[in-house]
């Protein structure tokens, strides 16, 4: 797997049919869960994951063309990307047997503060609904802990660009350190923990974020979060932890939902967005959560200019916060009201949970 980490950095001139995707190197960590008797499976509705692979010619895409200069400069991030997936996949070999299941707050606020001391910005908890967990995937344990890296606003203001995607890349190697930091504590005091894969996954990230109460979904389908605004990356670590202390148990509801409603008077992701990928209104997708982005007409711009991520960086609440937004927003009584609902198995979603757009 290191190998073909390396390659899809690293590796130049490899024809089309030679070409080492995400989604190959992703595969074979997918297939560990079969160690699982606990596990987890989607709902009937799930949808996919989105696959990486793009039709854009190898020669085209900016990954493959990197310079030695560019090669030189990411390789001190991209190595213990590498390495750190590598070991998170490692802990899926079923061997961990766990000895406890109920964790105390003082544990909790230690888990809480190593994350923070190793980088993670906001951390929530959450029972994964069967609606977030990817077709044909499944998850270890249904609790999960979310948490979000932040990404500097200098360099992300320069997408889409090498430095950028450097930006990224560093985003998506603090994830997988600090997620296996956290799997380590936890299992040291005898809890089950399965640190989500910094890319990809087996659960939609952004979803089970927003069911946590860290943020919630923009229109171009990233999470805004209060400090960050959408210039964050999210990972998991998956635990047999039952009374993780998510919003549900605290009876507290997700306070960032107005977010959508400046959305739907903004649209300036939609609007900048380079070939036009971003729905001017989300539409549900049938499996109770809604589709933002034409991921088709992004993943060729996105694969041949350094993951784009231009929605992100035009995103006012990632440029002057999400503070300033909300303190200028009067709201939007006209906007289409919509949440992304927890999936019930006792409803049907095509029936109950999609919530019709009002406009
Ligand atoms: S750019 Fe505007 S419409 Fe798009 S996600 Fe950000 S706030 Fe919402
Ligand atoms: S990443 Fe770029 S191409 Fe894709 S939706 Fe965002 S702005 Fe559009």
């Amino acid at each position: 797997m290191l190998q073909q980490l390396a390659s899809m950095f690293f590796d130049r001139g490899k024809s089309k049919e030679k070409e080492v995707s995400l989604d190959t190197i992703l595969e074979p960590m997918d297939r560990h869960l079969d160690n699982f008797e606990t596990l987890v499976r989607p709902a009937p509705e799930s949808k996919p994951r989105t696959p990486f692979a793009s039709d854009l010619p190898s020669e085209q895409n900016s990954r493959r063309n990197l310079t030695l200069q560019q090669k030189m400069k990411i390789i001190p991030d991209a190595i213990p990307l590498m390495i750190n997936m590598k070991r998170s996949a490692s802990m899926y070999d079923g061997t961990f047997q766990p000895t406890a299941n109920e964790a105390s707050p003082e544990f909790i606020a230690e888990l809480e503060a190593l994350a923070r001391a190793a980088g993670a910005k906001d951390i929530g908890y959450v029972k994964a609904p069967r609606n977030a967990i990817f077709r044909d995937k499944g998850i270890p344990y249904e609790y999960a802990i979310v948490f979000t890296v932040e990404m500097d606003q200098e360099p992300i203001e320069t997408a889409p660009s090498f430095e950028c995607f450097h930006e990224v890349l560093q985003g998506y190697k603090n994830l997988a350190v600090i997620s296996n930091k956290m799997a380590d504590f936890m299992r040291k005091h005898g809890f089950a923990a399965y640190p989500g894969t910094a890319l990809g996954g087996l659960t939609d990230y952004p979803h089970l974020a927003e069911l946590a109460g860290l943020g919630a979904i923009g229109y171009h389908g990233l999470l805004i979060s209060p400090g960050e605004g959408a210039r964050l990356r999210i990972n998991t670590v998956y635990a047999n932890i039952i009374n993780l202390p998510t919003l549900e148990a605290q009876g507290k509801e997700n306070e960032h939902l107005w977010v959508r409603d400046f959305c739907a008077m903004c649209k300036k992701c939609v609007r900048k967005c380079p070939v036009g990928a971003i729905y001017d209104q989300p539409r549900p997708r049938g499996d109770g959560g809604m589709q933002t982005i034409e991921h088709a007409t992004c993943r060729d711009y996105f694969s041949a200019n350094h993951g784009c991520a231009v929605c992100l960086a035009v995103c006012p609440f990632s440029h002057v916060g999400y503070e300033k937004v909300q303190a200028r927003f009067k709201g939007n009584p006209d906007a289409p009201q919509f949440r992304i609902t927890p999936w019930d198995d006792q409803r049907s979603v095509n029936e109950e949970l999609i919530i019709p757009l009002t406009q």
